[in-house]
């Protein structure tokens, strides 16, 4: 009898953790952090012997799906890592900025506990860049995609481009039981049709049960075509006035998206004149990445390589290496976009920028990305008039733009559409979505596709 057992993304976003299991023979599908209000439970022991995975298969590199492989292989896991190479170099980036941040956060916690005697009682971090450096001293597997590959005897699989950020991948799993062969996906995240970057989504043309994200199951992404015109306007119109541009960015995939963007606005002599600053020594390494597979990219991305031998330098372009040069942006006083992490605004470089800038009714800030709940993102979107940065009290005048459309997640529509093309699903299991989200799109995979679909509970295991 073949199972599965989720432990973590289910009837939420994060946490994704899934363990297939035949004949006795464990096979885990992502193993992600808890972000956001779910955090704590990234603490809690995992409820299985992390020594009785033997496989171990990674969709793609974003935290919530690989956040705690590095706890798993301090638990004891010592089995086979299979993912994209583009994954391993970019969870290699991710995980590594990961361990700093929750370290540095421990050594500043440590400090205020000591002064109050309280030090025992805090939790250490859940790993540290020793554990990220064992983790990639394990063994890894380079799957292709399209390449079918022999997991162990009667379990094989095969990675399908995704289409949501570089090296992403759904997984068709096959294996035999009472003589016939049954294959399930896991969806991992899907991409938006957008091309941006990334091609398109590949089909999924044969599936007999299928794991399914759905992180935006019950609402539609503005068109692409909408959302880059409204970015565009905004951008011109304060470079024109001699302001400044504020982009909170995330470093992989949307930092990407947005140097096309601005790019193709540079080579139509759209932009006016201008330096564009992407000051994220994390984005920049990411961009590497990008770059070291660029045959990965989409067909405009190909285009420029030919052209021009590169994906996405273009004059205007600075990448910042140094603290000092990206103090050095501060003496500016106009003509500049800033794209800078952390997404949310929870650290990193952009709150200096902050500080600098948005208290001045020239500039503006441009949200690109999903902002959580307590982050000071968050405070600015919901129309903070004062935020404190580095405990000073700092007013908001720069007007403050949110943009939606960049998601790399498929929207409603296209998640049906997808499930749409494969013959003979006979179940499917909802998963990596907030509650509500899933039971609306129950209700309209049932409707649409005729399809009844199940929302999968935490650790309940599944009979396929
Ligand atoms: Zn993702």
């Amino acid at each position: 009898m073949a199972t599965v057992t989720s432990y973590g993304a289910t009837q939420e976003v994060t946490g994704s953790c899934h363990v297939l299991e035949v004949d006795g023979i464990k096979v885990m599908i992502d193993c992600g952090m808890f972000q956001g209000e779910e955090e704590q439970q990234n603490q809690v022991p995992f409820a299985f012997k992390a020594s009785e995975i033997e496989y171990l298969l990674v969709t793609h590199a974003h935290l919530d799906h690989v956040g705690r492989v590095p706890k798993l292989v301090k638990e004891g896991f010592s089995g086979k890592i299979y993912a994209t190479a583009a994954t391993k170099d970019l969870a290699y980036i991710i995980l590594m900025d990961s361990a700093k941040i929750m370290n540095e956060d421990f050594e500043t916690k440590y400090k205020k506990a000591v002064r109050k005697a309280i030090e025992k009682k805090l939790q250490p971090p859940l790993y540290g860049p020793l554990d990220v450096q064992t983790t990639f001293n394990m063994q890894w597997i380079n799957t292709d995609y399209d390449e079918y590959f022999d997991i162990c005897e009667g379990i094989s699989a095969v990675y399908r481009n995704a289409g949501h950020i570089l090296g992403s991948a759904f997984i068709e799993i096959s294996y035999m039981e009472d003589g016939k062969s049954h294959t399930i996906v896991f969806s991992g995240d899907i991409g938006n049709n957008n091309e941006l970057v990334l091609p398109n989504l590949q089909k999924c043309k044969k599936a007999d049960i299928l794991y399914v994200e759905t992180t935006y199951g019950d609402r539609n992404h503005k068109p692409l075509d909408v959302t880059i015109a409204e970015f565009k306007e905004i951008v011109i119109k304060t470079l024109k006035a001699n302001g400044n541009v504020l982009i909170p960015s995330f470093a992989v995939e949307r930092t990407q998206e947005l140097l096309c963007v601005l790019r193709k606005m540079y080579e139509n002599k759209e932009l006016p004149k201008c330096k564009i600053f992407l000051d994220s020594p994390m984005a920049t390494k990411a961009t590497d990445v990008y770059c070291n597979y660029s045959q990965l990219l989409g067909s405009d991305c190909q285009k420029n390589i030919k052209e021009n031998g590169n994906v996405f330098n273009f004059d205007a372009l600075v990448y910042t290496e140094t603290p000092e040069a990206s103090k050095a942006i501060n003496e500016i006083v106009g003509g500049t976009v800033i794209i800078a992490g952390s997404g949310m605004c929870n650290g990193g470089r952009i709150t200096r920028h902050f500080k600098h800038r948005i208290w001045n009714a020239n500039n503006a800030v441009i949200f690109v990305g999903y902002q959580a709940v307590g982050t000071l993102g968050r405070e600015i979107v919901d129309g903070a008039q004062w935020i404190n940065i580095y405990n000073e009290d700092i007013i908001v005048k720069a007007s403050i733009h949110t943009i939606n459309g960049f998601s790399a997640h498929a929207d409603q529509d296209a998640i049906l559409q997808w499930i749409s093309k494969i013959k003979n699903l006979k179940n499917v299991f909802l998963i990596h979505g907030e509650k509500e989200s899933q039971l609306n799109f129950k209700e309209v995979i049932k409707k649409k596709l005729n399809l009844d679909a199940h929302i999968v509970a935490f650790k309940k295991r599944i009979e396929l």
